[in-house]
């Protein structure tokens, strides 16, 4: 396309250079758009300017989703899957992303934890939803001491914030036996019910325990326990049922009779009338989050800007559990 080749280094859309793929996909919405790359071995960059249709792709594939840099995790949860993988495998397994723009395209769950003023402005404005949040418990003490990260105990702010902009939200609450279910877990969905009714889902999660765990107090529900979770999942789907008129889930495929909880998506968007209608590039955004789910987009043709993925794949994986283990 118009002298581009694989492995150009886009440098910027519009003299403006994108952080991620969703930015890249509205500075390309337009009809005209001005591109500058940069190819290896080449010192001089060059201009192509596109003329096409509004909304029309360039048909260009990129190789990475965020070009800054993924926003990583700093939570240290006894129950983190990435801590329970074997040494050995490859590099962007052991990556910990806390990033919302990972929410957005891939459904990755995030903590807050690393949240600002600054990117819930971005979400609001640019409408990225459905998002989704990993609540674990609404104990503050207890959710700052299984994220191991003080911040833990206040990031739930956002979640309200996010509800009340309209941005829907689904949650899980990773569920570990002798942690946060029982009576901590009721007092979660007791939470959940009055603080936050505007949440898209519920999901509870059994936790998983692998071969590889270093973490002692970590274990696999007995079948009694996946039972009371159960029986608890039940009542408070019909609590819900009761008092929002929410809608049943059906059954969580999990092997240990986890249940997804499901508050009325129906009611929640009648209490932002109008929210559709004015997101922008809610088109692009479909239309993103298609291609990313079918892997168009996930080629590594061009890689884009200075900071591309080529650069933090080079780095040290994050998250790694040989620091912890040292602790
Ligand atoms: S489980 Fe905890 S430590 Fe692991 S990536 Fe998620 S938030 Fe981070």
């Amino acid at each position: 396309m118009v002298g581009l080749a694989v492995g150009d280094e886009l440098i910027s859309v519009n003299d403006r250079e994108p952080t991620d793929i969703i930015e890249y996909q509205q500075l390309i919405d337009g009809e005209s758009v001005t591109l500058v790359v940069q190819r290896e071995g080449e010192s001089l960059r060059r201009k192509v300017t596109v003329h096409k249709t509004q909304g029309q792709p360039l048909g260009l594939a990129i190789d990475s989703a965020v070009f800054d840099r993924i926003r990583t995790c700093d939570n240290h949860c006894s129950f983190c899957f990435i801590y329970q993988l074997p040494k050995g495998m490859r590099r962007s397994l052991y990556v910990k992303d806390d990033d919302f723009r990972l929410s957005f395209l891939y459904g990755n769950y995030t903590t807050l934890t690393r949240f600002t003023e600054f990117d819930l402005e971005r979400i609001v404005e640019e409408g990225l939803s459905p998002l989704y949040v990993s609540i674990h418990s609404t104990n503050p003490e207890l959710r700052a001491e299984m994220l191991r990260n003080p911040r833990g105990a206040t990031s739930l702010r956002w979640l309200r914030e996010l509800l009340r902009a309209g941005i829907e939200v689904h949650a899980q609450v990773v569920v570990c036996p002798g942690v946060n279910d029982a009576e901590q877990l009721e007092r979660t969905l007791l939470d959940v019910l009055s603080l936050y009714p505007q949440l898209a889902s519920v999901a509870l999660v059994p936790v998983g325990v692998s071969d590889f765990s270093l973490e002692e107090t970590m274990r696999s529900h007995t079948e009694d326990e996946a039972r009371r979770v159960v029986a608890l999942a039940d009542r408070y789907q019909s609590l819900t049922r009761e008092l929002l008129g929410a809608s049943a889930s059906s059954r969580a495929t999990s092997s240990t009779s986890s249940r997804a909880w499901r508050p009325a998506r129906d009611q929640v968007r009648e209490s932002r009338p109008g929210r559709e209608r004015h997101r922008p590039g809610g088109g692009v955004h479909r239309e993103l989050r298609r291609a990313h789910r079918h892997g168009q987009a996930g080629h590594r043709l061009l890689p884009v800007g200075r900071r591309c993925a080529r650069d933090w794949l080079s780095r040290p994986a994050w998250g790694r559990r040989e620091s912890r283990a040292r602790r």
